[in-house]
This record gives structure tokens, sequence and C-alpha cells, in this order.
């Protein structure tokens, strides 16, 4: 909600040791670029290349991957979201990897607009997610240039 004020300005990018990461490891830091492919969990299609997101905290609700389906069991859920009219159950996801062009991704798309302000990534080849959103900008509607996808709803290779 709140449109953060992050420059890029500090582009203190080291070029540190290739150490080997492995598969989800939660060990990185944040400004951390990412070492491996990003992959989509159903059908590997790429997302983004290595280092070309980079490690981001940030506390957002992101409606479950099955958000396609009806959940119309448990509506005690504390975790929902009204979107366009319906609720939807959502995760609390705090670890992301942003990208500041969408020219960037080699593969992803967008839901429709969401409460006139955000829209969420998607897989481009097989439609699953969200795994990731963005945000519109208020005073121009389009996308804004930060685009973040959820660390822990995609795949490393
Ligand atoms: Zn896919």
């Amino acid at each position: 909600m709140d449109s953060s004020s992050v420059s890029n300005a500090q582009m203190n990018d080291k070029l540190s040791a290739d150490d080997d990461k492995s598969n989800n490891d939660m060990n990185f830091t944040v400004g951390e670029q990412n070492a491996k492919t990003i992959v989509c969990l159903y059908c590997d299609d790429i997302i983004l290349r290595p280092k070309t997101g980079k490690y981001e905290q940030k506390n957002i609700l992101l409606p479950r991957m099955d958000m396609k389906k009806t959940s119309t069991s448990s509506s005690s859920n504390d975790n929902s979201i009204p979107i366009n009219g319906n609720d939807h159950l959502c995760d609390s996801i705090d670890y992301y990897w942003l990208v500041n062009d969408m020219f960037t991704f080699e593969n992803v798309g967008f839901s429709k607009t969401v409460n006139n302000n955000v829209k969420y990534l998607i897989c481009s080849n097989c439609e699953r997610g969200p795994i990731g959103y963005c945000e519109l900008d208020p005073t121009t509607g389009q996308l804004d240039k930060q685009f973040y996808v959820a660390f822990d709803r995609v795949k490393y290779k």
C-alpha cells in the first residue's frame, strides 16, 4: 500500500564469488541477485534468467495459487482479501525477487487489474498464479516499475 521510495542509486554490485547455493535455500541477503534460473513450479517455463532479480523482504498478502477455483469452504480465515468483490484466501509472503523492468522477464503474464491498483504475475505458459504482483502507478494507471516475484512460488534450476 505504501509506495516505497527505494531508489536504485546504490548500485554496489560487487560481483561476489560464485558460491553454488542449493535449491530453495533461504540464505539470501536482501539485495542479492538470483544465482539460478527461476522457472514455473508447474511447467518449468523460464521466468527469469540468473542475476536478473534482486532479493527483497516485503510482507505482502498474495492470493493462493488456486485462485481460479472457488474456495467456498472456510471463510474463517483472516488471510483473505477482497478481489473485485470476492474474497480470496491469501498467503502471507515475506520474500520476493524484485525486477525493475517488465522486459527482463523471459516469460510472464499479468492478471486483470485487481482493485484498481495491482496486477498479479502469472506464468504465461500455463497461466498458473499468482507468482507475484505489480502495483499500478496511481496517477497514470500504468504498471509501476517494480515487479515482485514470490520467492517460494517459483522453482530454481
Ligand atoms: Zn507455468
